[in-house]
């Protein structure tokens, strides 16, 4: 269990790619804060699993992500219960598919704050307490739309390029203090995020259910499968490694050969 000792804060880990984050970073014996919305009970029963997988502990959060003092609250609730974070994933995150001249603004300031503004608050609060120790891990799930667009998600592409740029940045303000800043852009991956923008899909492009998983998701993967959250986990799991502290300020596809496009 190479992170015994260390802590992670996962933000947006109650579902989905950030659930398998957390289930993996514990399995390898880190302390690991979750973070997300959802159903009470079924939460605590996964806090409750990470805790039975190695003995380390897991705390949750229910900070809302559009809320900079929640993040704060969460960040310092972090260093009370569990210590300093070591490992930091931005990973909450939420769709909108909508042509722009139709984009609700609420709907954009929203995704905005979970995708993008969530990610440089967190990276703001954790940055300093890595450096003191020598030694972090940042990790924001981007997208291959970090790096491609599609129709109808301007606020969504918006987000994820932008995590690009913050994670570049902040590796070159980093760099010498043994702190990596990394984004993970995967392809699409089968959780309720991407199920959920089905019916938007059927609507926006006038499509049944099938031709949307058909023609536009898996249409995108040349692999023609979808990305699996555990196999992000484990790539998140390799930048957690010492051999990894030259992957830095790198936008790293796990798409299936979509990007290659
Ligand atoms: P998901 O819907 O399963 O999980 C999203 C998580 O974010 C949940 O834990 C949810 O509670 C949390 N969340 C949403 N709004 C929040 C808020 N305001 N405050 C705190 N937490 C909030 O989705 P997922 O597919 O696991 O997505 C995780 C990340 O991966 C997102 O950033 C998404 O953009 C990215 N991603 C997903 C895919 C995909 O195909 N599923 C592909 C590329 C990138």
């Amino acid at each position: 269990m190479f992170l015994t000792g260390k802590t992670a804060i996962v933000t947006g880990s109650t579902s989905g790619i950030g659930l398998a984050y957390a289930k993996a970073l514990a399995a390898e014996g880190a302390n690991v804060m979750m973070n997300g919305f959802g159903d009470a009970d079924e939460i605590e029963a996964e806090r409750v699993a990470l805790e039975t997988a190695s003995g380390a502990k897991a705390v949750y959060s229910d900070a809302d992500m559009t809320d900079p003092a929640a993040i704060e609250a969460m960040v310092a609730h972090c260093a009370e219960e569990l210590g300093t974070p070591d490992i930091a994933i931005a990973n909450a995150g939420v769709q909108h598919v909508a042509p722009i001249e139709e984009f609700p603004v609420e709907k954009w300031d929203q995704l905005i704050a979970i995708n993008l503004s969530s990610a440089w608050h967190l990276t703001r609060l954790v940055v300093g307490g890595m450096k003191e120790k020598g030694w972090g891990r940042i990790i924001y799930t981007a997208s291959a739309h970090s790096m491609v667009a599609s129709p109808f998600k301007s606020a969504y592409n918006a987000s994820k390029f932008g995590l690009g740029g913050i994670a570049k940045t902040v590796a070159l303000e980093a760099a010498q203090d043994g702190v990596t800043v990394n984004c993970i852009s995967p392809g699409y991956v089968w959780t309720p995020l991407v199920e959920k923008q089905i019916p938007d899909t059927m609507a926006a492009r006038g499509m049944t259910r099938d031709e949307v998983i058909n023609d536009v998701l898996l249409a995108a993967l040349p692999t023609k499968k979808f990305v699996m959250p555990e196999e992000i986990a484990s790539f998140a799991l390799y930048l957690c490694r010492d051999e990894a502290a030259q992957i830095t300020g790198a936008n790293l596809s796990m798409d299936g050969g979509w990007t290659a496009q």
